[in-house]
């Protein structure tokens, strides 16, 4: 099966600000890297997620749009390289949004002593920040929904599960239908699922399609996909038979661990994060087996 399947192509290298439609930009991260959004208003600038170590990258850019400081930060999630930079804006005047789950997973890593330690290893470098970085949840929360007409523009933020992370949620903005899907969605850039749910993600992916008539899709990681909703079935396809393969080692090993090492996803080595493959086939042994 797998030997006839298709190789993907590698995702293009870009790094820095892409445009999106009128007034909405994505710095691209590059490498798989996180991404991040800039959506211009009547008012303030408004950001989708952050990250400390990109900060000067991110503002260098955003320059070339508008000399205001950010007026609104939404958070997609918790995780480090969404929300670590939150205070460098809040400090300056902005207001940050998030679902509760999310505020509640950082004080989680904060209190658990993790919050930047767990990032070390990966690029880019979070060494010099141990011991020396708080954490800024968001000012605002909400359970399921929120809208937040600012500038002009309407943006809502909408829960969707715990499919990554324990509280993802998108920034949809229904005039533009441009989606902000944060890591629910990677474009060409394997997952990353330490926290996640794989049962509950690849259903959530049903629902993104379903409910959002998105022209602009910007993923959480990678860079940004051609117009329409392509890229989340690009998305499914690749869950799904990670789904089937690990299922199937499953049958023949009983061990997650020793099932996991029979998964091999051989059309999209030339991803970014190829290198999660064994981690990402763990974690859908692990779930697989906890649904039973
Ligand atoms: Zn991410």
């Amino acid at each position: 099966m797998a030997s006839h399947a298709k190789i993907m192509p590698a995702p293009a290298k870009t790094r820095g600000f892409v445009k999106v439609t009128d007034g909405i930009h994505v710095f691209i991260g590059g490498g798989g890297t996180t991404d991040f959004g800039l959506v211009l208003t009547d008012d303030k600038p408004v950001i989708i997620d952050n990250d400390i170590r990109v900060r000067e990258d991110f503002l260098k850019g955003m320059r070339r749009f508008t000399r205001k400081d950010a007026g609104l930060v939404l958070n997609t999630h918790h995780n480090f390289d969404h929300t670590s930079d939150n205070g460098y804006y809040t400090k300056r005047g902005a207001v940050s949004f998030g679902v509760e789950l999310a505020k509640q997973e950082m004080r989680r890593e904060w209190d658990a002593g993790i919050w930047v330690k767990q990032m070390a290893g990966r690029g880019p470098r979070v060494d010099h920040l141990i011991g020396k970085l708080d954490i800024s949840p968001p000012m605002v929360t909400f359970e399921d929904q929120i809208d937040i007409h600012y500038g002009g523009r309407h943006f809502q933020m909408i829960y969707i599960d715990h499919c990554h992370t324990k509280g993802d949620t998108v920034v949809w903005m229904p005039k533009e239908k441009v989606l902000f899907s944060g890591d629910l969605l990677t474009y060409r850039t394997h997952p990353v699922n330490r926290l996640g749910n794989f049962m509950n993600w690849i259903p959530a992916l049903d629902l993104l399609k379903r409910k959002f008539p998105a022209k602009h899709i910007v993923p959480g990681h990678g860079p940004l996909p051609p117009r329409g909703t392509k890229i989340i079935d690009e998305n499914k396809t690749f869950l799904a038979r990670l789904k089937t393969r690990t299922a199937a080692a499953l049958r023949k090993e009983r061990s997650p661990a020793s099932a996991a090492k029979l998964v091999q996803m051989p059309e999209y080595t030339r991803w970014f994060r190829a290198q999660n493959v064994p981690n990402n086939a763990l974690k859908m042994a692990k779930d697989l087996k906890k649904k039973r």
